[in-house]
């Protein structure tokens, strides 16, 4: 049986009057809703797909069906928001799903939220974002570098609702001991690199430490935008082959965060404040 820890923090930013983003963090489910700015009634879409997702909560596992059915719930939710079916949300995120003896995260995302596995050391975004400026960097024709910049970033190709009929991309990536997921909406990798979020994810004990400090650190960043950030644990990955002689506990394989705390000096390069 998969054993895992969780933590997911939020937070509405410096500049935004709304919090619009949503998340659930309740097993099988870790997910992240950004409802699109813009729009009316974007905190109700993303509350209303977290929701449809939630039903399928205290489960010990769900299926692609099971999540394609939730997604169909939220997409017919979200659009009886408001009568115009202009409401909409991005949706990203991992369900755990035992197949075959197997246990998986099945990655789900439609949408600019991102998710991101760090295993065994490598850290790597696992979504793709339907993005206009995604679009262009597949084509060659704009760096990642300059994507950031780009005056249309934040534009977004697919949703849930808004006028979307498109379906989610979905990954099955074999659970693996120890792997750490981030889900987070564009206001968290908006303001901090791919580098930043792995080292706050390697250092931080504690997937809810973890959240939280994200968050922070997006907001002593410029927090321009909604933040919100779910971090995931697989303590044990639930693997037949599990020697049961082998402690996989994280806390007992990593720095005390006591410790980590007091080896942070002021030259540490991501020194909170
Ligand atoms: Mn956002």
């Amino acid at each position: 049986m998969i054993e895992l820890a969780w933590g997911a923090h939020s937070d509405r930013g410096l500049r935004r009057a709304l919090n619009e983003d949503a998340c659930l963090a309740q097993p099988p489910l870790f997910l992240v809703a950004d409802g699109m700015g813009g729009h009316a009634s974007g905190d109700k879409a993303s509350a209303a797909a977290i929701s449809a997702f939630a039903e399928l909560s205290g489960r010990p596992s769900v299926s692609l069906e099971d999540v394609e059915q939730a997604f169909a719930r939220a997409v017919h939710d979200v659009t009886g928001i408001d009568s115009r079916g202009d409401a909409g949300t991005t949706i990203s995120g991992v369900a755990v799903s035992e197949q075959d003896g197997g246990t998986y995260w099945l990655v789900l995302n439609i949408g600019d939220s991102r998710t991101y596995r760090l295993s065994n050391g490598v850290f790597e975004q696992i979504s793709v974002d339907h993005s206009e400026v995604q679009e262009l960097v597949d084509r060659g024709e704009l760096s990642a570098a300059d994507a950031e910049r780009h005056p249309r970033r934040n534009v977004i190709t697919k949703a849930v609702g808004a006028g979307s009929s498109d379906m989610p991309d979905y990954w099955l990536l074999p659970v693996r001991d120890r792997d750490r997921i981030l889900v987070c909406s564009d206001g968290l990798s908006k303001e901090l690199s791919s580098e930043q979020l792995a080292n706050v994810l390697a250092e931080e004990a504690s997937a809810q430490g973890a959240a939280v400090r994200l968050v922070h650190e997006a907001l002593i960043h410029g927090g321009r935008d909604n933040v919100t950030a779910v971090v995931v644990d697989a303590i044990r990955s639930g693997e037949p082959d599990d020697d049961d002689t082998a402690t996989y506990s994280f806390d007992e394989n990593t720095v005390p965060r006591p410790v980590a705390e007091e080896e942070r000096t002021p030259d540490a390069p991501l020194q909170l404040g």
